[in-house]
């Protein structure tokens, strides 16, 4: 759960980063950064917190530069703390190299074990500090070979942008688990893990980056793409039904839209009779309408949605956590009360907010509440760069639909099938990883060496 952003040949490349991640910041919470490249020099700044706390105190014309790259992070693999801050710098033969990574690498036991066996010092716990080994090591001369030669020793999921000096690189991993977008602005060209941020800058979206697909982009405006060895599309089904904002286009589809068809499969596969359609907001909202339109049941904004719970509420006490999801969510009694409800929501990964909310649904008066979920039971974990509780902690791992009905207090509760999930994502065709519903995993993991795996197994 990251998101990147970097600019290549414009002299607002900072403040166009900065804004990027702003767009970007529900991909990552815990961190912020940015390294830019300027003439001779790279400035760096990151830091714990949301991008407005790590740059609160930031003059962005002293880190200017016509090259900058940017990260939010929201941990995976290694621990969060200052030291897995990205982008991760260092110098190697007076260049300087700098990563921002989204993903999840699955061969990093045994790609570190190499590398430290040959002389590499790890400065971090993060993957994506191996992608900067693999780089310094290897053998070719030539940079846009080096790039392929070092990525091929890679496995696992990577939508990356890397700073060489001068040139800015985006990469994606050969199964295409990540996104990652390709745009233009007066001659400068941009990346961003979603297009929601094109949008804030006025970028023009060209297209995404293709599986396997490193492009290079030089400061004098000349691009060249490189393709290694393509593998069976896996793109995270995960970024269309929950993670991605709605105003983007991820892996060029738009989410907003996507949203609507799994509620209008939802409403195919599991009507029920009702006075309203309610999302919860803003998760569910593109499904609920979508539900609605199909059943043809009125869709009800019943639930409304407090935008300002900061950190600080989140980390204190226990009895103000206790009232962490009314204060979020409060139903409207007049719309609520007496009324049978189909209740839309993206998931149901612990359980535990449903629960509280369907209880503040019935104080309110709902007659019944009939939740319906548009994707399937989250079953297994995800070890492509997800954050998921362990399976212990995934109801859909530990109990049936009805007992999580029973235990969430709903009159009925029905999930979207894997095959309709599909169906509306993706036509015929089956590009998508959708592992965490099906555990059916696309890339091997090396459960026996792999720390964040058996963490989470
Ligand atoms: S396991 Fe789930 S969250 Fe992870 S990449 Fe696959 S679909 Fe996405």
């Amino acid at each position: 759960m990251c998101g990147v952003f970097g600019v290549q040949g414009s002299l607002d490349a900072t403040k166009y980063t900065f804004l990027g991640l702003y767009a970007l910041q529900h991909r990552g919470e815990e961190s912020a950064g940015i390294v830019t490249f300027n003439r001779e020099k790279a400035n760096i700044v990151k830091g714990c917190g949301l991008v407005e706390e790590v740059f609160k105190k930031v003059n962005l014309d002293e880190i200017q530069g016509s090259l900058a790259m940017g990260h939010v992070r929201y941990s995976t693999t290694g621990s969060s703390n200052d030291i897995n801050v990205q982008p991760f710098m260092v110098k190697h033969r007076g260049k300087t190299l700098a990563v921002v990574h989204n993903g999840n690498l699955t061969n990093t036991s045994f790609l570190s074990q190499q590398l430290e066996s040959s002389g590499s010092i790890f400065q971090t716990s993060m993957d994506s500090e191996i992608l900067i080994h693999l780089l310094a090591k290897s053998s070719e001369d030539d940079l846009e070979n080096k790039f392929v030669e070092a990525l091929g020793h890679v496995e696992g999921a990577y939508s990356a942008l890397f700073m060489v000096d001068d040139i800015l690189v985006g990469a994606r991993d050969p199964y295409g688990v990540r996104p990652l977008s390709l745009g233009k602005k007066d001659g400068a060209y941009f990346f961003t893990s979603e297009t929601c941020a094109f949008d804030l800058v006025g970028v023009e979206y060209i297209r995404d980056i293709a599986r396997g697909e490193i492009v290079f982009i030089y400061p004098d405006g000349k691009i060249a793409s490189k393709q290694m060895k393509k593998a069976k599309a896996s793109r995270c089904v995960f970024e269309q039904v929950y993670f991605a904002r709605p105003d983007s286009l991820v892996f060029g589809q738009s989410i907003s839209k996507q949203r609507k068809r799994l509620g209008h499969v939802l409403a195919e596969e599991s009507f029920v009779d009702a006075d309203m359609v309610l999302a919860v907001p803003d998760s569910g909202n593109f499904a609920a309408m979508g539900y609605a339109e199909k059943s043809g049941i009125p869709f009800e904004m019943g639930i409304v949605r407090n935008h300002y719970i900061g950190r600080t509420f989140i980390k204190s006490s226990q009895l103000i956590r206790e009232f962490s999801v009314k204060i979020k969510l409060n139903p409207i009694r007049d719309l609520v009360d007496g009324k049978k409800i189909v209740l839309v929501d993206d998931s149901i990964v612990r359980g535990t907010t449903s629960k509280r909310r369907v209880e503040a649904l019935r104080e309110c008066g709902a007659k019944e509440i009939h939740m319906r979920v548009s994707c399937p039971p989250v079953v297994s974990p995800c070890f492509y760069g997800m954050d998921f509780p362990s399976t212990k902690d995934l109801i859909g791992a530990q109990k049936s639909v009805e007992a999580i009905g029973d235990h969430i207090g709903v009159d009925s509760l029905s999930y979207l099938s894997l095959q309709g999930m599909k169906n509306a994502l993706n036509g015929e065709k089956d590009e998508f990883c959708d592992a965490c519903f099906s555990k059916s995993y696309p890339i091997k993991v090396d459960q026996s060496a792999n720390k964040y795996v058996m963490e989470n197994a």
